[in-house]
């Protein structure tokens, strides 16, 4: 009872604290002046528009590194510098699904390979479809019924979670383990129904990934309702899949994660805010996580705009390869590792440009506690959860060093319609909403900064 009493005082004491009446004029001051002359939105237009995707190792890739670092200084960084990175060259090429009924007559399908996955050499690969609904159901097949087949993976997105990266993450195994498990069993190529809270016919790519010593088969990923049409198919009728395609791995590269920072005045121990360069070969990656870019610029030079005295080093990390390898955040972690560099906190925007509703916390109680007793400061800007625990991916390598780690969480509704698809475009992206979220951003690294 006592250590319960103890406990809620200190969370009350931290809440009072955190409401000052000063913290609550620079909150305000802060969204004034990113709601009104924030450039996020307008640098989003560029990168999408004038680069567009920008798959790591391409060349959309090399423009965007330029032009991340050109913004950085634009926005007043105080030194910008690029970090070195090998990163794992994937190109789709040509790609063609078709099925064929039983009258003989083919039907092409559209769909997209799957990221890293392996193709057919350019030639025919093809077979009888057989379904299964989940990873039980196919547990289940022995490997004769599956040899020489194509196993479609029906396994359906959630729509019963209220947060939809609940849905994504219970249906994920499917995209990354799909081909493995169907090469396991002799079959020829998988097919995954997509990761998509949508119901319509855009097929989403996104990571797989290959299981040593297995024969490296195609994965490709229909939208939701072409797989519905198949399984409608199925029930009636045997079907034959011909799939064609060109994509592979194709070596590694030199690239470069892209770093702005400005100078703190008290001392050399770094607070992070970032996101990712890169984004799939489709669409122009404006939420995933062209987003999380500008938003992330738009932190520092909000700092630098209403000339707010940081106590410490604020940076801007520009992560290169989330998409397909993490190989920017990784890079990142082993270089704070080598150069001995104290971080604060680190907080990555990766979800989307979409309203923000609350900002996940990877890190000691203490530390999450202190945070908490800050969230009545953020409640006028519709950011009020605080309870997840978890930080963005290119974060991990400082998560595990022990380094608080953080994610910003927006409004979740509409993500899955579009990640990792033709759909993901800036016109999808609302101005107020991504602004809101660079605000969110530039408040919590405010309260840290001067704090911690
Ligand atoms: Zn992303």
């Amino acid at each position: 009872m006592k250590k319960i009493l103890g406990t809620s005082l200190l969370l009350v004491g931290m809440a009072a604290f955190g409401q000052s009446k000063e913290d609550s004029i620079q909150f305000r001051k802060i969204s004034t002046e990113i709601l009104n002359n924030g450039k996020g939105y307008t640098e989003l237009r560029e990168l999408t528009k004038n680069i567009g995707h920008r798959l790591s190792g391409s060349e959309a890739y090399e423009k965007s590194v330029k032009w991340a670092e050109q913004k950085l200084r634009d926005a007043g960084a105080d030194k910008v510098w690029l970090q070195e990175v090998m990163i794992p060259v994937w190109e789709r090429g040509k790609e063609s699904l078709h099925i064929q009924a039983a009258n003989g007559k083919w039907k092409s399908l559209k769909m997209l390979s799957l990221g890293n996955s392996e193709g057919t050499g350019g030639k025919d690969v093809s077979g009888e479809i057989i379904m299964v609904k989940s990873m039980e159901e196919y547990d289940k097949l022995p490997a004769e019924k599956v040899k020489d087949k194509i196993v479609f993976f029906n396994y359906p997105f959630s729509q019963s979670f209220v947060e939809t990266f609940k849905a994504y993450g219970d249906a994920a195994k499917y995209r990354t383990t799909a081909a493995s498990l169907t090469a396991k069993k002799g079959g020829k190529f998988a097919i995954v129904r997509s990761l998509s809270s949508a119901f319509d016919d855009v097929p989403h790519t996104g990571a797989m990934r290959y299981e040593d010593k297995v024969s490296k088969i195609p994965a490709v990923a229909i939208g939701s309702t072409t797989a519905d049409e198949l399984e409608a198919l199925l029930k009636s009728q045997k079907i034959s899949a011909k799939l064609n395609s060109n994509c592979g791995m194709k070596g590694e590269k030199l690239s470069h994660s892209v770093i702005g920072e400005i100078t703190g005045k008290k001392d050399q121990s770094v607070i992070v805010v970032g996101g990712h360069l890169d984004s799939w070969d489709v669409g122009e990656g404006a939420h995933d996580d062209g987003a999380g870019i500008v938003q992330s610029i738009e932190v520092l030079r909000t700092f630098k705009k209403m000339g707010i005295q940081n106590n410490h080093i604020i940076r801007v990390v520009c992560f290169a390869n989330e998409e397909n390898g993490v190989k920017g955040g990784i890079q990142y972690g082993k270089t704070v590792k080598e150069k001995n560099e104290k971080h604060l906190f680190a907080i990555e925007t990766d979800a989307g440009g979409f309203a923000p509703r609350g900002i996940a916390l990877d890190m000691d109680n203490v530390k999450r506690n202190q945070i908490k007793g800050w969230s009545n400061l953020f409640l006028p800007y519709g950011v009020y959860n605080f309870e997840e625990r978890f930080s963005g991916t290119d974060l991990y390598p400082l998560h595990d060093m022990g380094i608080p780690a953080a994610e910003l969480m927006p409004d979740s509704q509409r993500y899955f319609d579009i990640h990792h698809t033709e759909e993901d475009t800036f016109e999808k992206v609302n101005r107020r909403e991504l602004l809101l979220g660079a605000t969110a951003l530039t408040q919590i690294i405010y309260m840290i900064d001067k704090n911690w």
